[in-house]
């Protein structure tokens, strides 16, 4: 096996601290949209949200000028952040760039979580330390980029939490209005930092899906753009750069299965699509890694559709799982997911929640990584696929933990000391 790199080179990152990814102009390469489920195709440069058909439009880029525009060690000299992959990016002006600090995200290892399993390595994409503390950072900065240049003043979205703190962090730096609907069981810090930060928000008595119909009705009323995940193109073009990312983290290759923590899947669609387009530019093999999505056993319709071998999946009823971020009983982008679970040989699995505590409490404690609940659950489905022969132990596998653990509730710690008696010293070894 050989040893993870980290290729990434700081040297030219300029003295004076600026980063010239955010304010160099840069040139852009797409070319149009096109309708996911159809192929019908629409002009870039323009505002569009679903496709006429009612499905997700996907952007498209020019890959031989891209190819002829950019080289890997030009690259690796850029400042260490999302924008760095301007050239695969749809924003066309600089200027238009709302940026938080979206810095790369490290690979870490779980080495002695890969000792008790008897595995040759785990590497865990830790999303937790970008902006509002989880990937969401990726796809909103996009989306809300892109409003900027579209000229959009006004924005909405339902969500479980992280979404809707980074579309409110993002759209309060752009000066665009938010507005955002949540479950009303949305872990705490997310309402009040979605508040904070300066978003309209309400909590809702219904899921997810119950929000964004609130969110679809009212744009007559309230003329606001729907940001609901693949509701507008350029989230996934956010998210894609986790795809980028790894496989330059990687020396431009892949890992051999990716476990990714699976709700609307804008995420998974995303690294999908930029494995492809690298290879399209030549810097990737036709190698891909096995995709996992990976699902609570309170919420998994993609497992279900998976396993039925259906194109789309079904409304998930009653939906629960401690893991916040994949409690989505429905994906518009279901068939996306699926068939790139499907094409790379991968697979859909499910977790019960208590797996999905211990393996949290497991990797903090063996490894000293705080995984969310989410992260978790790829932990847990991990070694459950180890058990059930779905993954090999040689096999590279790298897990995604989205959004920091910080956010949660976790675990009660209650032991006191009471300063004014003698401290039994030997004691306190022996809890
Ligand atoms: C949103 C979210 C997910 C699910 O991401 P999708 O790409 O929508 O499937 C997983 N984990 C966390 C922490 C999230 O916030």
């Amino acid at each position: 096996m050989t040893p993870t790199t980290l290729p990434v080179q700081f040297e030219h990152f300029s003295e004076d601290m600026t980063d010239s990814n955010l304010t160099s102009e840069r040139p852009t390469f797409v070319t149009h949209l096109s309708c996911s489920a159809t192929g019908e195709r629409y002009a870039a440069d323009q505002l569009h949200g679903l496709s006429a058909a009612g499905k997700p439009l996907l952007v498209y880029y020019d890959h031989q000028a891209q190819a002829a525009s950019l080289d890997k060690e030009v690259l690796a000299a850029r400042p260490p952040d999302m924008w760095r992959y301007r050239e695969f990016l749809p924003v066309r002006k600089a200027h238009n760039i709302v940026s938080l600090g979206e810095s790369m995200t490290p690979l870490v290892t779980l080495p002695r979580t890969a000792a008790r399993l008897n595995a040759a390595e785990i590497l865990v994409k830790d999303e937790g330390r970008l902006p509002t503390g989880s990937f969401k950072a990726r796809g909103l900065c996009l989306a809300v980029c892109m409003a900027k240049e579209l000229g959009i003043t006004r924005m909405a979205m339902p969500t479980n939490g992280n979404a809707g703190a980074a579309l409110a962090a993002y759209c309060s730096r752009a000066d665009i209005e938010s507005y955002v609907f949540c479950p009303d069981d949305t872990p705490e810090v997310n309402v009040r930092e979605i508040a904070l930060q300066g978003a309209k928000v309400w909590r809702v008595n219904g899921l997810i899906n119950d929000c964004g119909r609130i969110v679809g009705e009212g744009k007559a009323a309230m003329d606001w753009f729907d940001a609901s995940t693949l509701k507008e193109p350029y989230r996934i073009e956010g998210k894609k750069t986790m795809g980028l990312e790894l496989a330059e983290q990687l020396g431009w290759s892949v890992p051999d299965i990716i476990f990714y923590p699976t709700g609307g899947g804008t995420g998974l669609i995303g690294m999908w699509k930029a494995f492809q387009e690298l290879e399209a530019i030549g810097w990737l093999g036709g190698k891909r890694p096995r995709m996992v999505a990976v699902q609570a056993e309170g919420c998994a319709p993609i497992v279900k559709a998976f396993e039925d071998g259906t194109e789309h999946a079904e409304l998930w009823p009653d939906a629960h799982t401690v893991a916040s971020g994949i409690r989505v009983p429905v994906a518009v982008g279901d068939f996306l997911i699926l068939r790139a679970v499907r094409e790379s040989g991968g697979f859909a699995i499910a977790v019960p929640d208590e797996a999905i505590t211990l393996a949290q409490q497991q990797a903090a404690r063996a490894d000293g990584l705080l995984l969310g609940p989410e992260g978790a659950a790829t932990l847990a489905a991990y070694e459950q696929a180890l058990a059930d022969g779905c993954v090999a132990r040689d096999e590279r596998a790298l897990l995604f933990n989205c959004g920091t653990g910080l956010k949660y509730p976790m675990p009660a710690a209650d032991q006191r000391l009471d300063r004014t008696k003698p401290i039994d010293y030997a004691a306190l070894a022996a809890v």
